[in-house]
């Protein structure tokens, strides 16, 4: 499943990353074959599926996710939960800072995140999903640290599990920098100023 540099692009490049974890064509054909399996498994639910993107790490991941879902009528609900902040790289908790998705009743919620890591975020909006009466919650996340916090939160579908490393790029970003680049890699410690 992980990838090799030798399938690193040019794309895989920026002058602030030490090491490329997973390379954007390694992103691209995992997106499209979780898009395939979830797709599967809400068949039964067209019409009765709202994704619901974490903002903003998840940005990327859910554009390209919903484009490659067989799915066509769905919708999209964003809500935002904070956990890390400017310059940290340990979370320090959860909480919402957004607006949570209304009319949930009879909708089956597939909550979209970039990484599980203490595992508050995706505890923290199951809970409030299954309270506002959703048909069902299940989650997605592209990425999953080897953590036993991270390893051990029920999670449906996990793109890459990774090392316990703070990484950049593909929505998450360090001080607001990095999410636009188009894989995910660790940063030099001279750009963690
Ligand atoms: P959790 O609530 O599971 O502790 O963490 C989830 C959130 O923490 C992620 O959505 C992301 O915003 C942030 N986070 C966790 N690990 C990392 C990391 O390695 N890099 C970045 N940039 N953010 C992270
Ligand atoms: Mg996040």
């Amino acid at each position: 499943m992980h990838d090799s540099p030798a399938n690193h692009t040019n794309e895989d490049r920026h002058e602030d990353v030490e090491r490329v974890l997973v390379s954007s064509a390694a992103i691209a054909r995992r997106v499209a074959e979780l898009a395939q399996r979830i797709g599967d498994d809400y068949a039964h639910a067209d019409g009765r599926l709202t994704v619901v993107p974490v903002m903003t790490g998840s940005l990327l991941f859910a554009a390209d996710f919903v484009r490659a879902l067989p799915q066509r009528r769905l919708r999209l609900q964003l809500t935002t939960v904070s956990s890390y902040g400017g310059k940290n790289t340990a979370t320090r908790g959860s909480t919402l800072t957004g607006s949570l998705p209304k009319h949930l009743e009879g909708h089956h919620v597939l909550i979209l995140d970039d990484i599980l890591d203490s595992g508050g975020t995706l505890r923290l909006l199951r809970s409030e999903f299954e309270a506002r009466g959703a048909a069902s919650v299940r989650a997605c996340v592209l990425l999953r640290k080897k953590i036993p916090s991270a390893m051990s939160t029920p999670c449906e579908y996990v793109g890459f599990d990774i090392d316990d490393e703070f990484v950049v790029g593909y929505g998450l970003d360090y001080d607001d920098l990095y999410r636009n680049l188009p894989f995910v890699g660790t940063l030099r410690p001279e750009a963690r100023g």
